[in-house]
């Protein structure tokens, strides 16, 4: 006997998209059959009819119970949502799973200038989310600054024992140069791991933010002339270089421009493993809302661009250029994220991981632009692919963990601030109509959250342990 039968729903499978019944024993999927035509037993039995049967949402881009640069907070000791908060809101938006940070962090006092091993760091972490996470979780590993040879000789370990993919920043306090970010590419390249690079050209960022502040220009509402277009340009450029030179993948997170998405499709008609992702705030806001009362809630780095760059972003979604969408997850309470109003202080990140899904889908599903299947793609199966967690998840498939969403197309809902699960007391997305809504959300088998109930526990998440898969390293082939 199943413990889950999920059926009649249109289902999106790896094999294509019908009307299924999907059947789960313990945390697996373990049948997926043309609906009605096997008779099964199951303990629970959910009608789906009318909705969409998706694999859980993985968002690959979150800060969650991460220090907040008291330049931004105006006060010290502020945290973002912690990992109980953060996941709770993932349950409530259709994510199944999501990809924070371990070691340092720009503006913060935790950089990797310490003795600690990754490992030893990559533990701490895990502690810190074990016991208190309603979804599923991995780290990027972030390296920082003038990376220790020490520190790089451990790169190779911590990618065996599933870590799979470090971050770096070619900007802020922590930025990694040129010369380490070889050495760092050449051993992640060796030992199969994937680069998420934060691409920002430091010079023209320093560069911009003195002009402005010398001619007077450094309201918050200017960001956007400071992280810009020709800033992602050449940095996007030199960071392909950089790995072609070293064979190494690449995840671009936060692609902000058309610019950006240009170089990437530029490397990825040469073959290269180079992979993009793009935030949600950025396929709706334009820099012309920064100067609204306020307007900076919006705002997460590098700098949300144009109206063409918005437009660009949707397009590379829809055309295969882009790989993935994500939030930037950095929960704070509203004082926090308005505390600064010039180009050095507004704070990053927004109150985003509940929304990526039905935001995704009213911008693109909704308006004819992309397939259910892309949908897909774009916010589960593509992250687990260049994130080293497919098939296992981000596929509804025998075998597959039972990491399932039911999608319902007909639910048209505004987003109201009150209606949300984080910490905080803003959302940028109050007011917004979505197009569809995740109704259920269910965790390996489990049924975590339904009709706006959550019946998970913060002991159900688990470490992820990850491993790229060698096609995806040497082709773009997602
Ligand atoms: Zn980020």
């Amino acid at each position: 006997m199943l413990d889950l039968l999920i059926r009649g729903g249109m289902v999106v499978t790896p094999a294509g998209t019908g009307r299924f019944d999907v059947g789960v024993q313990g945390e697996k999927i373990v049948l997926v059959a043309e609906s009605g035509v096997v008779d099964l037993e199951s303990a629970r039995t959910l009608d789906a009819s009318g909705k969409y049967v998706l694999p859980g949402g993985i968002e690959p881009h979150t800060h969650i119970a991460t220090g907040v640069s008291p330049a931004w907070a105006g006060r010290s000791g502020v945290m973002t949502q912690s990992p109980e908060a953060a996941s709770r809101a993932a349950a409530f938006g259709g994510v199944t799973t999501y990809v924070d940070f371990a070691g340092g962090m720009p503006g913060t006092e935790n950089g990797d200038r310490t003795d600690k091993s990754i490992m030893s760091r990559l533990d701490e972490r895990r502690s810190t989310f074990a016991g208190h996470s309603y979804t599923d979780f991995a780290f990027h590993y972030t390296l920082s600054g003038e990376v220790p040879a020490k520190a790089i000789g451990e790169i190779r370990e911590a990618i065996q024992a599933g870590v799979a993919s470090f971050k770096i920043f070619t900007t802020f306090d922590n930025k990694v140069g040129y010369g380490h970010l070889w050495a760092i590419f050449e051993e992640v390249g060796r030992s199969g791991g994937i680069m998420a690079v934060h691409a920002e050209d430091d010079d023209i960022v320093k560069y911009m933010e003195k002009k402005l502040v010398r001619e007077g220009n450094d309201q918050g509402y200017n960001l956007h002339l400071v992280h810009n277009n020709i800033s992602e340009d050449i940095s996007f450029r030199k960071i392909v270089r950089l790995a072609e030179h070293t064979q190494t993948g690449i995840y671009f997170v936060h692609t902000t421009a058309k610019e950006g998405a240009r170089a990437i499709a530029d490397a990825r008609m040469k073959q290269l493993p180079v992979y993009g992702e793009a935030l949600h705030n950025y396929m709706h806001f334009t820099s012309e809302h920064y100067k609204q009362p306020n307007g900076t809630s919006v705002h997460t780095y590098p700098a949300i661009k144009f109206a063409e760059d918005r437009d660009a972003l949707q397009e590379a979604l829809a055309d295969g250029t882009l790989s993935t969408t994500a939030t930037d997850e950095y929960t704070t309470y509203k004082d926090v994220k308005l505390s600064g109003n010039t180009i050095h202080t507004v704070c990053g990140g927004h109150n985003g991981i509940e929304t990526r899904l039905p935001v995704v889908y009213t911008k693109l599903v909704s308006t004819g632009r992309v397939s259910i299947e892309r949908f897909v793609d774009i916010t589960s199966t593509n992250a687990a692919k260049i994130l080293g967690m497919y098939p296992r998840k981000g596929a509804i498939a025998t075998g597959s963990d039972a990491d399932i969403v039911l999608f319902d197309p007909d639910l048209k809902k505004t987003i109201r601030l009150e209606d949300l699960h984080a910490d905080s007391d803003y959302s940028i997305w109050d007011g917004f109509e979505c197009g569809g809504y995740p109704v259920t959300t269910i965790l390996r088998g489990k049924v975590i959250m339904e009709d706006g109930q959550l019946l998970g526990s913060p002991a159900d998440g688990r470490w992820l342990e990850r491993s790229v898969s060698p096609g995806v390293l040497a082709n773009p082939v997602c």
